[in-house]
């Protein structure tokens, strides 16, 4: 691609950056961005500037928040015994949706995979076998996706909690569609969650 200005390709290359935006979308939202007045173009660079200096993530589920303890993990009615392994906040949005779980939830921050260089050190992996040790999960649900990143990153954890007497549950499988929990329609994910099954079972499959 041709630029007639270095200030555009500037503008260009770093829209490019974002996940899924071609050369050719970020070419159009940069012009699209021209074109608007420049308040509105400064209310979000200050947006995206104040996330990224304001944010923080919860102590103890590491899901995004405002607050060093997020709502969830601070509501006495929720069962701190029961607790959801997902990978970001989206599957947090997307179970919270359902209305059908009331335990807390734990947020990797990924999933283990050897191809992209993301091993469980990378992850909050350490702190939620710590959170294990102190004995007040008597249940952990995986609801990562059926993906072989997502199998590595269970079995990794299901080991890690050998010995503490948790029970490890797993949302059912070919929920999942795509890849992305996310995607799975509220009702098909709430049942999910309901039927979980043994993790051992999943494994014989
Ligand atoms: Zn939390």
């Amino acid at each position: 691609m041709e630029f007639s200005s270095k200030l555009l390709e500037n503008a260009v290359y770093e829209m490019s950056q974002l996940p899924g935006i071609g050369k050719r979308t970020a070419l159009r939202l940069v012009l699209h961005l021209l074109k608007q007045p420049k308040e509105q173009t400064a209310r979000l660079a200050n947006a995206l500037i104040n996330l990224k200096d304001n944010i923080k993530f919860c102590k103890s589920c590491h899901n995004i928040s405002d607050v060093e303890v997020c709502e969830i993990c601070s509501n006495p009615r929720r069962d701190e015994s029961l607790v959801c392994v997902v990978e970001d906040i989206r599957d947090v949005m997307a179970i919270e949706n359902t209305g059908q779980f009331l335990g807390l939830y734990h947020v990797l921050g990924g999933k283990i995979s050897p191809m992209e260089g993301v091993g469980p050190q990378d992850l909050t992996i350490h702190s939620l076998v710590e959170k294990a040790k102190q004995g007040k999960i008597k249940e952990l649900i995986f609801a990562l996706s059926s993906t072989m990143e997502g199998d590595t990153t269970n079995f990794y954890i299901y080991r890690q909690l050998e010995g503490l007497g948790i029970t490890t549950s797993t949302i059912a499988r070919g929920i999942a569609v795509g890849d992305e929990l996310e995607y799975a329609d509220e009702v098909t994910l709430g049942r999910s969650i309901l039927n979980r099954i043994p993790f051992e079972n999943s494994l014989k499959v």
